[in-house]
């Protein structure tokens, strides 16, 4: 008989990565599959489209949570998620990531004696005062099975004092990877064109987390570099909604391109035919390297040290002073050979392969 799991997902990056593990998943009919939305993400570039190009299997329920404050959006995910796990008893309940969908549905899953796969599991940017960090933490310690993505992120369990009696833990290498080498053979290198508007020279620009966002000062110092970046190459922003409410609401003035956040199709050729990345972004750090492109990473730490320990990734901040020079240096450097910091591209087939073992 196939295996009952049901996935949670809420936002833009949990999407992409479940589209990889659950095709996976598909795989012999092994498992039945639920997934249930939260809603976090809900306007149509941030949600629906992903489900569509990725082909991820319509979610069952969608619970429609859209609070701002993280308590009540926790809560009240748990909640609802605890309302479907007692009606439709899973054998596992699969997370990604850290979100407050992850969190609350490992707490609601775990307190059902629902094991929980957690996917994305052992990173750590030590910074405490990030919602993501605490989720993080949180998640794995009581998921059953740690789906890491590097061996780092394995380390950092093993010093953590997680062991083996209870968690499996397992280097698959970046699901991130595989959706990345997936869905690029997919994508049609045309679409890019409508975004160009001077030339087809550009930097492919992101920002939504909460530390740049909320803070007045390091936004507009993160603007002015990339203004004055735009005077001589393109700047090209998709733009977060959370983002463009502030920005509206601060009334900065922007020089660069902002258009409206891409479908994960469009957004694999905006890599590809970048010349140079600068995001706040967890995963557009690694898929600049993965389409061999520099990084420059606007936070103080990130989870995905090896990219700087390797000079693929610049951490800049929110400063101006280093964002505009580093940029000049990246844009004039070609990217060295690079190895797999990231696995084989095969994470997705070997979580599928362990959860059948279970
Ligand atoms: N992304 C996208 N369209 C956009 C911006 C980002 O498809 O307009 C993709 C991006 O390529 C990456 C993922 O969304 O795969 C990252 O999501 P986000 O930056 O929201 O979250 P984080 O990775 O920081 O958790």
């Amino acid at each position: 008989m196939a295996k009952k799991l049901i996935t949670v997902v809420g936002a833009r990056p949990q999407f992409i990565k479940a589209a990889v593990v659950s095709r996976a998943l598909q795989n012999g009919n092994f498992f039945e599959e639920m997934i249930v939305h939260t809603g976090q993400h809900y306007d149509h570039n941030m949600s629906q489209i992903f489900f569509s190009e990725m082909e991820i299997p319509s979610p069952a329920y969608n619970l429609g949570i859209q609070e701002t404050l993280h308590g009540a959006m926790t809560g009240k995910m748990m909640a609802g998620l605890e309302e479907i796990f007692l009606q439709k008893k899973p054998a596992l309940v699969m997370v990604y990531g850290d979100t407050n969908s992850t969190l609350a549905a490992a707490l609601a899953a775990v307190k059902l004696h629902i094991p929980v796969a957690h996917v994305e599991a052992g990173l750590r940017s030590f910074n405490r005062d990030m919602p993501e960090e605490i989720n993080r933490i949180l998640t794995d310690k009581v998921s059953r099975f740690l789906f890491c993505p590097t061996e780092i992120a394995i380390s950092h369990l093993q010093e953590e004092g997680f062991n083996t009696t209870f968690h499996t833990m397992e280097n698959t290498g970046d699901v991130m990877l595989d959706a990345a080498n997936y869905y690029f053979q997919k994508s049609s290198e045309r679409a890019i064109e409508k975004y160009l508007k001077r030339d087809k020279k550009f930097i492919l620009a992101t920002i939504h987390r909460p530390e740049n966002v909320f803070t007045v000062e390091k936004m507009h110092d993160i603007i002015f570099a990339l203004n004055t970046l735009h005077k001589d190459i393109e700047v090209i922003c998709p733009m977060h909604p959370g983002t463009k409410k502030l920005v509206d609401k601060y009334g900065f003035d922007i020089d660069f391109e902002v258009i409206q956040p891409v479908g994960y199709f469009d957004m694999l050729q905006l890599i590809h035919h970048s010349s140079l990345v600068i995001t706040d972004s967890g995963g557009l750090q690694k898929e600049a390297y993965f389409f061999k492109k520099y990084c420059i990473t606007l936070r103080e730490e990130t989870e995905w040290v090896e990219l700087v320990e390797n000079g693929f990734s610049f951490l800049s901040g929110s400063d101006k002073e280093k964002i505009i020079p580093m940029a000049r240096i990246f844009l004039s450097k070609a990217f060295p050979v690079s190895f797999a910091l990231y696995g084989d591209g095969h994470a997705g087939e070997k979580i599928a392969r362990t959860l059948l073992a279970m």
